[in-house]
């Protein structure tokens, strides 16, 4: 069990908590948040170490829940677990739609304490939606906008811009986290540009550990195997972009 130590506003539908205590992780693993009463559910590290933190789009009755607690409240944690992104070559791209930014962000701070080159791509549907922007330019990243409805940055799909970026500019690896059909755009950009690419996936867990099958893509956990795989795993995957296991087991659509 963990201490909240403060709830903040990233915008008007993203919080972030900040809990009293410590977890080590590679950007991109994730724990498992359990509201006492109501639900567990994934959320990547947006803050490791020392005071480290979650940032959540408030949903459905589990991140409700969640945005009511207060500083001084404790919620469970467990974890982390997963594979993160690894730090690979000098020049990075990075691509976050909405929430995809969560750990991100940290994977950016990473990577440029590593000495590394960032251009990051930071998408959202409007504005006041964009997720870590000031905290990426801090980080001294690259940082082009944009948003669905062209109230800031350029118009239309983090694809798009990364497919113009790609067009004048050398990678040696792109990192994505976001929707999933950013992420099958950009899997066919990395193969048409030879650059890799890491994506973490999104797929309903239950138990986090490989056991419950919940989160099963094509004989791969995406809890342990993932959440992020590498452009061979990704282009493996017959149901990338296609279909999902809802909470009864059944194939459904994305
Ligand atoms: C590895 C991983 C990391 C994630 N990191 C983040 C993050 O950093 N920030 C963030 O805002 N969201 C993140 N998510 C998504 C987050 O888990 C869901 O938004 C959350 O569970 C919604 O719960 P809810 O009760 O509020 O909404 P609900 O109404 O229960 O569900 C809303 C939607 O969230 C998804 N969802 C619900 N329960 C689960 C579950 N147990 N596992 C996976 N998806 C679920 C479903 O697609 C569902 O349609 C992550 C998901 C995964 C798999």
């Amino acid at each position: 069990m963990f201490t909240i130590k403060e709830q903040l506003d990233e915008t008007p539908s993203i919080k972030t908590i900040r809990f009293t205590g410590e977890i080590s992780a590679t950007p991109g693993q994730f724990v498992m948040v359990w509201v006492p009463g109501v639900d567990e559910f994934p959320m990547s590290l947006s803050y490791e170490g020392e005071e480290f933190g979650i940032t959540y789009q408030v949903l459905g009755d589990g991140t409700k829940a969640l945005a009511n607690k207060k500083p001084g409240e404790k919620i469970g944690i467990r974890g982390p677990y997963g594979k993160g992104f690894a730090i690979r070559g000098k020049r990075l791209l990075v691509v976050g739609g909405g929430t995809g930014m969560a750990p991100l962000g940290l994977f950016i701070e990473d990577a440029i304490e590593h000495k590394e080159s960032v251009t990051a791509i930071i998408g959202a549907r409007t504005a006041k939606e964009l997720l870590f922007e000031s905290r990426t330019r801090k980080a001294g990243a690259d940082v082009h906008i944009t948003t669905d409805d062209g109230s800031t940055g350029s118009k239309g799909l983090a694809t798009q811009r990364a497919s113009d970026i790609l067009a004048k500019d050398k990678f040696d690896m792109m990192y994505a986290c976001g929707p999933e059909m950013m992420v099958v755009g950009l899997l066919n950009l990395a193969q048409g540009k030879s650059v890799g690419l890491q994506a973490s996936l999104e797929r309903l867990m239950k138990c986090g550990i490989g056991i419950c099958d919940s989160c099963a893509l094509d004989g791969k956990h995406v809890c342990r195997d993932g959440p992020v795989f590498t452009d061979k795993e990704l282009k493996l995957f017959e149901q990338l972009g296609k279909t999902k296991l809802d909470v009864t087991g059944r194939k459904t659509p994305l």
